[in-house]
């Protein structure tokens, strides 16, 4: 066969096998309507309930926490608009939030702007962290809600959630955070975390894609984002996604039982990954090497263009990213890699493998054995590398 190494998992996912086989009834012969009164229709409604039960327990969260939804996207979505409106009618008008977000967060808040809303885009380090000081800081009598993400979908960097939680709770201020990126490789306790609304996704734990959840913390009011019928206890209108939900759950169970199993696997191919890739001249790490998911790795390979790196690496069978996948197709560089303090240059040469579970010691050797050749070819080739070798002469 074909060598073929996935080493995009920020991206998405490959659906597990278990996860596979208990959607298989749901899209098939069980195909009942959740909200019918027969027993089709039952049987749909009581897999939902237990997947929601799953999902509960996974992350230490109360069933009638968890709402379903199409995906992390909407999620984001949901929590800042709603609490946004909400809150607009008690003088609330003020939205904190980092420059580094995902764009379903940042241009919801964009959005906002135009329609009246101010935020403020929080700095992150250097090494892509936000500091607790000045999220705190930035918070106003005016502030209706805080949204941090709890882990970089490009650089992997892990934020200080627990504690932003704690200042927004004594503030008084709602916080959501985007834990897409987190969930499967941090542990994640709701309710020791504290957060008010959190996002999750399916498709970047080897659940489908198009289903995820929102948590709304008990107590903490949230107006509704779809209307319609009556699913999801009036909540979250639109038929369910069945089949997507129950995989939600078998995936949100699976992932969480061996995280630490995961994170000490891993850590070592990433660092092996890391440091094999940095001993060639002109390369840095974006993003905190410690505060970082076990299995993101973020290079700057100067004097190349990430594009043309990616296909060489798709020529030798790794799928790759560089920036991410929903920024690819255009030619700004990555608002997160620039969010750094990259220059555009160095931004634009940058590739990220996020890898998973499966990925082997041999997997990462391979990696290593093939990114130099490519470099090296791509540098011969590139007036950029030529400028930055006179340059540092
Ligand atoms: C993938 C991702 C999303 C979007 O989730 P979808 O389910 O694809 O809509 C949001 N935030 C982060 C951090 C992500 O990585």
């Amino acid at each position: 066969m074909e060598k073929f190494l996935y080493c995009d998992n920020a991206a998405t996912t490959k659906i597990g096998d278990e996860v596979f086989e208990a959607m298989l009834p749901y899209l098939k012969d069980a195909y009942g309507n959740p909200s019918s009164i027969y027993k089709l229709g039952r049987d749909s409604k009581k897999a939902i309930e237990i997947a929601r039960e799953k999902t509960a327990k996974a992350l230490n969260a109360d069933p009638k926490e968890i709402i379903f939804t199409s995906g992390g996207t909407e999620s984001d979505n949901w929590a800042i608009r709603s609490t946004a409106y909400r809150l607009r009618e008690k003088g609330k008008t003020h939205i904190i939030t980092t420059v580094f977000e995902h764009h379903a967060v940042l241009h919801t808040c964009e959005q906002l702007e135009k329609e009246g809303f101010s935020v403020t885009y929080v700095p992150v380090s250097n090494e892509g962290l936000v500091s607790v000081t000045d999220i705190e800081n930035a918070i106003t009598e005016e502030t209706a809600i805080v949204s941090v993400m709890f882990a970089n979908n490009e650089i992997g960097t892990i934020q200080p959630i627990k504690e932003i939680a704690a200042v927004c709770k004594e503030k008084k201020v709602i916080f959501h955070t985007d834990a897409v990126q987190a969930l499967g490789n941090v542990p994640i306790d709701l309710k020791d975390l504290g957060v008010d609304l959190a996002s999750f996704s399916g498709h970047k734990i080897h659940a489908p894609k198009g289903v995820g959840i929102i948590y709304i913390r008990k107590g903490v009011l949230l107006p509704n984002f779809i209307h319609g019928g009556g699913q999801e206890r009036a909540k979250r209108a639109g038929t369910e996604n069945v089949a997507g939900i129950v995989g939600f759950g078998v995936a949100i169970e699976n992932i969480v039982k061996n995280i630490p199993e995961k994170i000490e696997k891993l850590t070592p191919i990433r660092n092996k990954l890391i440091d094999g890739i940095l001993t060639l001249p002109h390369t840095r790490l974006n993003g905190s090497k410690n505060e970082r998911l076990c299995g993101n790795v973020n290079v700057s390979i100067e004097g190349i263009e990430g594009e043309s790196l990616l296909l060489m690496l798709d020529m030798k069978g790794i799928a790759a990213s560089s920036g991410s996948a929903c920024t690819s197709g255009s030619l700004d560089p990555s608002h997160v890699l620039l969010s750094l303090g990259l220059v555009h240059e160095v931004a634009h040469s940058s590739l990220r493998l996020s890898i998973s579970e499966d990925f082997s010691e041999q997997d990462a050797e391979y990696v290593l054995s093939v990114i130099p050749e490519i470099v090296e070819k791509l540098r011969k080739m590139s007036p950029l590398w030529e400028r930055l070798v006179s340059e540092s002469k």
